[in-house]
């Protein structure tokens, strides 16, 4: 029996007082079982967005919402383990080629992800689009799949953080998202459940990101590796811009064609280079001496993936499903790429149907936005810039005249910047 009440803890929270362990877990433990109402723990979360946790109560909320489920056991793979997280962006389907690049340089690689929502898509959105892919697994399923490939891209059941599951659907409804210590527990109770030894994390910031601006990336990232060094996870974290859209496609089918082509040792470089970045954290991370990029060029990265999918009931030799209807949007001017905005082409991509406004909605796996240029390169006039993707043509009218916002073509070059710009460790 406790004593404690929520109003008690809301009061407490909205005079700016830190919380003791004793509340974060009993209201974490009591809103999950249902013993705490939703208005509860809406104003409790809306006094955390307003006076922020200290590290302390960050660790003893996380550790909560983590004890609210199972943690997978991955101790008896014989290989070390490790994941990564990103914190979304458009035309990221970075997971894709990494999670089977990593595995085949010996980790294994537990990749539980999630889907799209609003305007950057979801890394199981762009996955079934493949012929026969299936995303929902047990635990024993992505055990035994770690033990017979190596990496697993599925979905994360119910059973992993679930008050999580029920914080994070409050919060998208009342306007709770945006704050630093709730996006950073409610991301790494997830990853930390999952079991991975090591986590490197890929946070975004600039006009395609969640986090617009450097310096408040760099907090999430500094409060995530916390969270992940204090439950044992060697957690490193890379920040990376996000204001151009990565490689040349955003949408589902048209990503996981960009992630056969990085697979087949080509591609666009920025997905290469983002790709190795991360798999040599990776691999360092997990203790492993091996070469990623030998891994692409020699093939073993694609034949990978190829188990993979066959592993998870999908054909990898099938052919990716294609629009019934392209447009093309050409140069208007000769110059220079110098602005490609990664909301904007987001944007584009989910009104094409990409991508679903609410979480319920269906996805088209054809949707979708691919470009010619990266930013920084010539184009002349006429030529093709954006084509645009759908099997509906209403909304390829609609979309064709909004994706001129999405572009600028200037007479001189702008000067190049850096795709990863920090490494953040503790
Ligand atoms: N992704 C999550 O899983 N949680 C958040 O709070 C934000 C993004």
């Amino acid at each position: 029996m406790t004593d404690l009440t929520a109003v008690e803890v809301i009061r407490a929270k909205r005079y700016g007082r830190a919380l003791t362990d004793e509340q974060l877990r009993w209201f974490v433990d009591a809103y999950t079982r249902g013993d705490v109402a939703d208005e509860q723990a809406a104003a409790l979360l809306m006094a955390i967005v307003w006076r922020g946790m200290t590290p302390h109560e960050l660790a003893s909320w996380t550790d909560a919402m983590i004890r609210s489920g199972d943690r997978l056991d991955l101790s008896g793979l014989g290989k070390p383990t490790v994941d990564k997280h990103s914190t979304g962006g458009v035309g990221d389907k970075i997971s894709l080629p990494l999670v089977p690049l990593v595995a085949a340089c010996g980790a294994a690689v537990p990749q539980l992800s999630g889907r799209g929502l609003g305007f950057t898509g979801g890394t199981l959105d762009k996955l079934e689009s493949i012929a026969g892919i299936r995303v929902a697994m047990t635990n024993e399923e992505i055990l035994q799949q770690l033990r017979d490939v190596g990496c697993v891209i599925c979905a994360a059941g119910p059973g992993l953080a679930p008050a999580d599951r029920k914080l994070y659907a409050l919060r998208d409804v009342t306007g709770t998202v945006e704050s630093i210590p709730l996006i950073a527990s409610s991301i790494m109770s997830k990853k930390v459940a999952e079991g991975a030894e090591s986590l490197v994390l890929d946070v975004k910031f600039g006009s395609g990101a969640f986090m617009t601006v450097r310096a408040e990336a760099r907090k999430l990232a500094e409060a995530m590796v916390s969270i992940g060094s204090r439950n044992g996870v060697r957690t490193t974290a890379f920040l990376t811009s996000m204001e151009c859209p990565l490689g040349r496609s955003a949408g589902n089918a048209v990503e996981v064609a960009e992630t056969l082509e990085v697979l087949d040792g080509g591609g666009p470089p920025d997905v290469v280079e983002l790709t190795l970045t991360l798999a040599r954290e990776m691999l360092a991370l997990a203790g492993i001496d091996a070469d990623p990029a030998a891994a692409l060029a020699d093939g073993r990265a694609r034949a990978k993936w190829d188990e993979m999918i066959r592993a998870q009931g999908g054909d990898p030799d099938a052919p990716l499903p294609t629009a019934a209807h392209t447009r093309v949007v050409p140069a208007p001017s000769t110059g220079y790429l110098c602005r490609l905005d990664a909301m904007a082409i987001g944007i584009a991509a989910w009104r094409l149907g990409a991508g679903r406004e609410d979480k319920d909605d269906p996805v088209s796996a054809t949707a979708g936005v691919t470009w010619t240029k990266a930013v920084g390169e010539h184009v002349e006039r006429g030529e093709p810039l954006l084509v645009l993707h759908g099997d509906d043509k209403a909304r390829l009218d609609a979309v064709t005249a909004f994706a001129h916002s999405a572009y600028a073509i200037d007479r001189e070059p702008p000067a190049p910047a850096p795709l990863v710009v920090e490494r953040i460790a503790r």
